[in-house]
């Protein structure tokens, strides 16, 4: 499995080296028995993963069109909703819940052929910046076992870095596919805000969720991409532009393309991470890119404005885990009178929430309450139209704009636990793209001198995937 990509896997089917089926019965059987050492699997789903494979077979037997991603082993984070198969978001609320439908970006997947095999780990309810706010423990960075593999799908990155799947899904909010894929090695993509429907996505914070791919190469986070994009009835925010064919743009011309680097965001790079995106930019520069300086002016205020926002919108969509209608419900449920029943909310939240929800849980309640509404919520709705039209000023200059990931690679798994303003600041890099709603990606740009790997953020204007493919696709075959 460590080997295949999308298209290795459709030229072995094609040539029948082997069939579907045996490419899903390998994978599960790798990933069960890699797993202890990373947790990155929450569980594994068997019988669905060989159906959906012989129905590869059968269509390839038959002559029929098997699909873009026809056998290719797929892991899901687990805020992605799985008919019949249980979808927990990393949380005691959740631990049981068997969702009764599908995600519409799982339907799609499976109508090309994707076959799931399981679930993976995260920070619970996809808050965190490292995977260690997860129920069922954190997961272990394959790169470097005794470090995090970034959050908050940590373990959809790590999979696809251990080889125990071939691509997979995540979700991002703030940085969490962009973060991890840098922390792992891998490449990772935050689409347009629209482009992939969140309809099956547990809400953290609906204006900025976003699913989007992981992958080994950036052609095959391409094809993951144009699988689950496009309009979807289901989701009134999904977008109804065109989905390009972003594979015929991995031309690997990159000649002329601009590329802006924001000063706010080089000053404060340091060490080898500001050293391997000066190489990278460098490298792109001898293709014949155009590098210039710009300037995001808001930047200062991004991660208050994030915080803000994201945890105000938090406590709104987790309102509805009150142990009445699914989910965990404590014990110590009362009965109909009207003090039991309040016990049996506090005590429901209370035991079946971990303490990062419960503190957003609460900023966010607080920020949205009257008196202070204004002060916070609207304020920050209001730099927020600052912050993107920073990027709609810059994207008027520039084709694309470069940045780190993260100010620093990987961490050892407990260093930062502790410090939950420190875990914040350091999503400086990825928010700002995630409050514009604009796409951005990683793609790994070389290592520190310990091995840890560093990832390059490419960043571009609403819907213009193709160009910021097209530039990671080129730097990638440098
Ligand atoms: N690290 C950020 C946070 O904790 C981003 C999370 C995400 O993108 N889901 O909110």
């Amino acid at each position: 499995m460590t080997n295949h990509t999308i298209t290795s896997i459709r030229e072995g089917l094609r040539a029948k080296q082997f069939s579907a089926v045996e490419v899903a019965r390998e994978a599960l059987e790798f990933a069960e028995r890699e797993n202890p050492k990373t947790n990155a699997y929450l569980m594994f789903c068997p019988e669905r993963a060989l159906s959906a494979a012989a129905e590869v077979d059968r269509k390839l037997a038959a002559g029929e069109d098997a699909g873009a991603l026809a056998g290719v082993p797929i892991a899901v984070k687990d805020v992605i909703l799985t008919k019949g198969v249980r979808t927990t978001c990393a949380s005691k609320m959740l631990e049981n819940y068997i969702p009764p439908y599908d995600a519409t970006a799982i339907e799609r997947i499976e109508a090309a052929g994707g076959v799931i095999i399981g679930k993976t780990n995260c920070d619970e309810f996809a808050m965190g910046s490292s995977n260690e706010n997860s129920y069922f423990g954190p997961v272990r960075n394959p790169v470097a076992l005794d470090c995090v593999p970034g959050g908050s799908s940590g373990g959809s990155a790590a999979v696809v870095a251990q080889g125990t799947a071939v691509v997979s899904l995540g979700s991002d909010t703030g940085g969490s596919i962009r973060q991890p894929a840098s922390f792992c090695g891998v490449v990772g993509v935050t689409p347009t805000y629209g482009r992939v429907s969140r309809y099956g996505l547990v809400a953290f914070a609906s204006s900025l969720d976003h699913i989007g791919p992981f992958a080994r190469n950036v052609k095959d986070s391409a094809t993951l991409l144009a699988a689950m994009a496009g309009r979807d009835p289901m989701d009134s925010t999904s977008a109804n532009a065109p989905v390009p064919d972003y594979g015929a743009q991995l031309t690997g011309d990159v000649r002329g393309m601009k590329i802006g680097l924001p000063v706010e965001y080089m000053k404060h790079a340091t060490g080898e991470t500001a050293d391997r995106i000066h190489e990278a930019v460098a490298k792109l520069q001898g293709m014949g890119c155009e590098v210039q300086d710009i300037s995001l002016p808001s930047t200062d205020y991004a991660i208050a404005t994030y915080y803000v926002i994201c945890t105000a919108e938090a406590s709104a969509n987790l309102a509805r885990f009150d142990g009445v209608r699914y989910g965990y419900r404590s014990a110590e449920a009362g009965g109909a009178d009207s003090n039991k029943l309040a016990a049996m909310y506090c005590n429901t939240r209370g035991e079946g929430f971990g303490p990062e929800v419960k503190r957003r849980i609460m900023l966010g309640t607080y920020v949205l309450s009257h008196g202070y509404y204004d002060a916070y919520y609207l304020k920050a709705q209001k730099v927020r139209a600052l912050i993107a039209r920073d990027f709609t000023n810059a994207f008027q200059t520039v084709d694309a704009i470069m940045a780190p990931v993260s100010p620093f690679p990987a961490f050892r798994i407990g260093e930062k636990v502790n410090d939950p303003v420190s875990m914040y600041l350091s999503d400086i890099y990825t928010i700002t793209g995630s409050l514009a709603g604009i796409p951005c990606m990683s793609v790994p740009c070389g290592t520190t001198g310990t091995g840890l790997p560093v990832g390059l953020q490419i960043l571009c204007n609403h819907f213009e995937e193709q160009k910021m493919f097209r530039l990671a696709h080129a730097f990638e075959n440098s």
